[in-house]
Order: C-alpha cells, then structure tokens, then sequence
C-alpha cells in the first residue's frame, strides 16, 4: 500500500467561546437593539467596528463557538488594509500578513506572464498581504473585544426565524441553553453564502454558477520561496489543468487545481488522488522540503448576487448579499467595502443624523460594486477554469501566442483589487475642478503626509484622514484657513437659520511650508498633492467617512463652512442633493 505525507493541524488554535442567554419575558427578550447583525465573520465583525467606531451599540449573532476553520479567503487587499487600519486593527494585519506585489504565470512550464501591482513609495501598504481568513477573523474579534461596551457577541446563537414590521425586525435564535426571540430597529444580514435570512424573506441570488470544480489543499512545507501568485495553465504535473499556488503565513501554502472533466469531485478529494499531484506540482516548482496535508475541500466559483441590498430594515452584506468567484479576489475584499459603507450610513441614520433614505446609497452602490467585481471575476474564472470547449480554445490561443509576443501577455494579467468608485452615486456632490485627480465617488490616492501640531509633527498619510465624519480638505498656501471656514459650534445657513454641524471636520492643508501660528495643518511636504489630486491654492476637497470623495469646490472664500455643512445637513435629511439650492 503506497503511504501519504500524514495530515497535520493548522498552526493556530482558536478560542472556543460559550453560549450566553438573555433575560426574556415569555420567550421575547427583554432588551431591545438599536443594531442586530446577524453572523460574526470578517464582515459582520468589520460592520460592528464600523458602528463602534461612531459610537454606535450593536449585537452580533454567530452561531458558531469560534472564529471559522479550514481554508477560506487568503487575499487581502490595499483598500481592505486601508479600511481595516481605520477600524483599528491594522497593526494585527501588518504583524500577520505576508505582503506580496506580482506574480508569474506558465503555460505548459514556459513563463509567459510576470506581473506587478501598483507600489511606489506613497503607498503605506502593500498591494496585497496573504493571511488565513481564520487569523482575519481572530485579528477583527480582538479588535471587536476592545469594544467590549458596545458590541456585544452572542456565540452559538444561530438566527432561525424573521418577522418583519414597520418599527424594526424580530428574530428567533436557538442557543445550546434555549431559544428565545429578540427585537431590533435594524438587523444586519452578514450570515454568510448560506443566509437564513436571505432563505427566511424569500429573496433569490441572481447570476450564474460555473460547472468547473477546483481542489483546495493547504500543505504545512518550509521553503525560502518568496511570496508571489504562481499560475501554472496546462502543465507538465498536471497536463490540461490550472493550478494556483500561494504562500500563506506560517509555512503554509495553498494550491488549488482545476478539475478536468468528468472527472468524479468526490474521489478527487481522496488521498490517492491529492497526493500525488500534490507531490508532482512540487517536484516540478523544484521543492524538495518535506511537506504535510492540512485541508482539502473543493470549490466551486459562482458569480451571483441579490438585486437590492436593503429590504426595509435589514440591510444584506458580504456573502449573504453576493458571491464572487474567488479568482479576483473579491469575496472577502468586497465584504469589508460593504462594511465600511454600510456602517457609518448606518450609523449616522441610528443616531437620528439622516434619514433612513440615505441606506437606499449603501444599497445602490454597492450593488453596482457588485456588477464591478463580478465582471473582473467572471474574466478571471472563465480564464482560470474555461467553462466551455469555445472559451478553452481562446485561452490556448491567448496562452500560446503570449510565449511568443509578449505584447499580448497584458490579455492574461489578472485584474489585480484595485478600489471599486462609485461614479453615479446621488451622493456625489458639485464637481468644479475639472477632469485632474480623484473624482465624486473615487477613492483618494495614498500620499506620506506631515501632521503639524502643538505636540510636534508626525509622518501621516492621506488615506488616515477618512473616518471621523465628513472633512473638508481645504488647500491654503501655509497651513491658515480663510475666515469663511474658522466658526465652531453651529453654522447659519443661507435662510439665516441655525443648522447643526453634520459632523464636518475642516481640515487645513498646507501647500507650501506652515506659517509659525498655523496649527492643526496637514502639510503636502512631499509636494505631491497639486500633481495627485489636482489641488489648487484656496480650493476645497469634500470626503466621506469611507474615504471616497464627495465634492470639490474651487473657492474656500465662497464655498463657507456653513454652506458645505448645509448640503451635507440635506442631504443627509433628503438624500436629494438636486433639489438643495445652495448659495453663497
Ligand atoms: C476556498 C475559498 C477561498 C477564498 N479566497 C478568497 C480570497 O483570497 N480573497 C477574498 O476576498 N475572498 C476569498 N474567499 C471568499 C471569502 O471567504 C468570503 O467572501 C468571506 O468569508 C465572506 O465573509 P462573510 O462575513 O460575508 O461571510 P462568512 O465568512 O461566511 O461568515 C458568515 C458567518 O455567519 C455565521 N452564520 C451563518 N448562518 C448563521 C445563522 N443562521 N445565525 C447566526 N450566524 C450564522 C457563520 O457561522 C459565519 O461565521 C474565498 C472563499 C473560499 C471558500
């Protein structure tokens, strides 16, 4: 009998947490939330930091005891890192997660594809780390425990029923100590590809699913090799197929390969059948170090997706809402940009800032994010896996002709995560400053930055600013703001009315060196931000809590403080920007 590498545990052991049950009254509890979000994964936890962050309770509903097992995401995206690092855990990212900037594609053992994502010296961090989802779980639920005052988890509290009414949502949970319902005003569905709450409203994804089955095996192997995508189409191990290799932290490598047709899925994840694939894929990338099954599971890509992300008071994110082929690396990525969006529209509507129209927004953008990455997706996977004979033919076209005209390689690139704009919210404000730099709806380019204050300076970047409200960017010659944007307190608007600062933080950029008294300034000392951002003496640059830009006026003395915070104010209330007259 022939004898296989034996299987070894993932080098990291999660918690296991108990069951808790509430004080209810005939089967309801007592206590009703402002926020339920059903699900603790990666996007349910990243939503109740996001709420957190804003001062905003929720409770998490997971029905597992622990953070999840086994091999799932791995690639972790700028914009993620971004985001996470403005939740607060980004130190757990950088301390994790294996950075890596490109990667090399075969056909048939020959290099035809040597790829690099975006990275200069602006940028704070890498285009992508690797790190196990099981380790992204730990680092958001530690995160989640430092806000222990206003999130609390609910382990092994699976969410089996819903009933819907105008005020808010009831849900019905069974925990190992009972069942019990509970009320709240909003109930986030982050419950996974699965969702019972999807199941449970009668709500459909709509796409398609692809036939093709991939294997994913994680194998524990020592080996000096740096941290890059390997793609191997057709190759001498494994003749017909694709094959993706992946370093991971903690000598952990992932490979996943291309079922060929007919083949059985479910002897396909047999020993005798992984094993010696395995063996051969190493043999032919030349590692001779011992290695060690940890996992083998099977995929299967779909590209699906509800049609609307809000349905009265529960709002869908992540897996729940859609399912993107892993291939472009969107699932886990695209997830936390829900997160980001949902959490501070959330926010601001729970604590009576907006009206609840404004989660209409979170919906049709992230929908249309939604479009966006399954189109990247879809390319990648029907390139990966060709899901008939008419796609395999063009891939080895494209693949034999790259060998030999390198001007065609672009074809084969994988479209790398770059951040998804969202060009046609009704969000996006005036646009004065032409066609240069980052426009309504985009995000804002990275930039090293120097912070000026009574305490001293210190290094910052531009993308540290988003997250505390909504900022104001207003570019000065040396760090001194106009008059027109120096009140606090309350603005007067047009009407002579008083209006509450909608959370407008205004925030000097200094050009040129800071003048002495100036304090407070961010200052362009790399002199980038003319060049990155189109910005120009006395213009003003409008963000919103997730970093995208909202508005670019030309003139810091017409547009005043009060006029922006007006418009933020409406169209917060209306979420109707073209009805607001706003006048100098
Ligand atoms: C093999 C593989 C590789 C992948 N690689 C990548 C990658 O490299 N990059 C990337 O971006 N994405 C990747 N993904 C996708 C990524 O794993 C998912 O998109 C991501 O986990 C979605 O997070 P989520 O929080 O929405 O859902 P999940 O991670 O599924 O979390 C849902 C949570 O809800 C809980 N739950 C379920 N039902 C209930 C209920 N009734 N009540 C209470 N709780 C419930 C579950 O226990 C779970 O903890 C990969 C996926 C797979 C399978």
């Amino acid at each position: 009998m022939t004898s296989y590498p034996e299987y070894v545990p993932y080098p990291f052991q999660a918690e296991h947490h108990v069951a808790t049950h509430p004080v209810c009254t005939n089967g309801l509890e007592d206590h009703s939330h402002r926020v339920v979000i059903a699900g603790g994964g990666p996007v349910g936890f990243a939503t109740a930091l996001g709420l957190a962050k804003q001062g905003v309770a929720s409770v998490v509903l997971e029905a597992d005891d622990s953070v999840c097992f086994g091999s799932r995401a791995i690639c972790v995206s700028r914009r993620s890192l971004e985001i996470l690092h403005r939740l607060g855990v980004g130190a757990g990212f950088n301390a994790i997660g294996l950075p890596w900037t490109g990667g090399r594609s075969f056909y048939k053992g020959q290099e035809v594809l040597r790829f690099e994502m975006p990275q200069d010296d602006n940028q704070q961090f890498a285009p992508m780390v690797n790190m196990a989802q099981y380790s992204i779980e730990k680092t958001l639920l530690d995160g989640v425990q430092a806000y222990h005052h206003l999130i609390e988890v609910r382990w092994q509290t699976a969410v089996t029923g819903i009933t819907r009414n105008e005020d808010g949502v009831r849900l019905a949970v069974k925990t190992p100590q009972g069942a019990y319902q509970l009320h709240t005003d909003w109930l986030v569905a982050a419950d996974g590809g699965r969702s019972t709450i999807r199941e449970g409203m009668g709500l459909r994804l709509q796409g398609t699913s692809y036939e093709g089955r991939y294997v994913i095996v994680d194998i524990l192997m020592k080996s000096p090799r740096p941290a890059e995508r390997l793609a191997y189409f057709d190759p001498p191990c494994n003749p017909g197929s694709t094959v993706l290799v992946h370093k991971q932290p903690g000598d952990v490598w992932r490979i996943d390969y291309q079922l060929r047709d007919g083949e059985d899925p479910e002897q396909a994840i047999l020993p005798h059948q992984v094993m010696p694939r395995v063996q051969s894929l190493l043999d032919m990338m030349g590692e001779t170090a011992a290695w060690n099954p940890i996992w083998v599971g099977l995929y299967k890509a779909n590209a699906l997706t509800l049609e609307r992300y809000r349905h009265g008071r529960v709002l869908f994110a992540g897996d729940a809402a859609h399912l993107v082929p892993i291939f472009g690396v969107r699932g886990f990525n695209s997830g936390i940009d829900d997160a980001d969006n949902l959490s501070w529209k959330l926010g601001q509507v729970v604590q009576g800032r907006a009206a609840p129209a404004l989660l209409e927004t979170y919906s049709s953008e992230r929908v249309a994010a939604t479009h966006e990455n399954l189109s990247y997706g879809t390319k990648s996977t029907e390139f990966m896996a060709p899901p008939s004979f008419a796609f395999d033919l063009m891939r080895r076209a494209v693949l034999s002709l790259a060998v030999k005209h390198p001007e065609l390689r672009s074809l084969i690139n994988p479209r790398q995560s770059a951040p998804i704009a969202y060009g046609d919210s009704p969000l996006n404000g005036p646009d004065e400053w032409g066609t240069h730099g980052p426009r309504p709806g985009t995000v804002l380019p990275e930039c090293p930055l120097t912070y000026v204050s009574t305490h001293g300076d210190h290094a910052v970047f531009l993308s540290d600013q988003a997250g505390h409200g909504f900022k104001a960017f207003v570019f000065t010659a040396d760090g001194v703001l106009p008059q027109a944007w120096c009140q606090v307190g309350v603005d007067r608007a047009a009407d002579g009315a008083m209006i509450a600062h909608a959370a407008l933080a205004v925030q000097a950029v200094s050009l040129g060196a800071p003048h002495p008294d100036a304090v407070d300034v961010l200052w362009d000392n790399t002199v980038q931000l003319p060049h990155l951002l189109g910005a120009q003496l006395g213009a003003v640059l409008l963000i919103r809590p997730d970093g995208h830009v909202m508005a670019r006026w030309r003139d810091a003395n017409v547009k005043s403080r009060a006029i922006v915070s007006a418009w933020i104010n409406q169209l917060l209330a209306a979420n109707q920007p073209t009805a607001i007259g706003v006048t100098p």
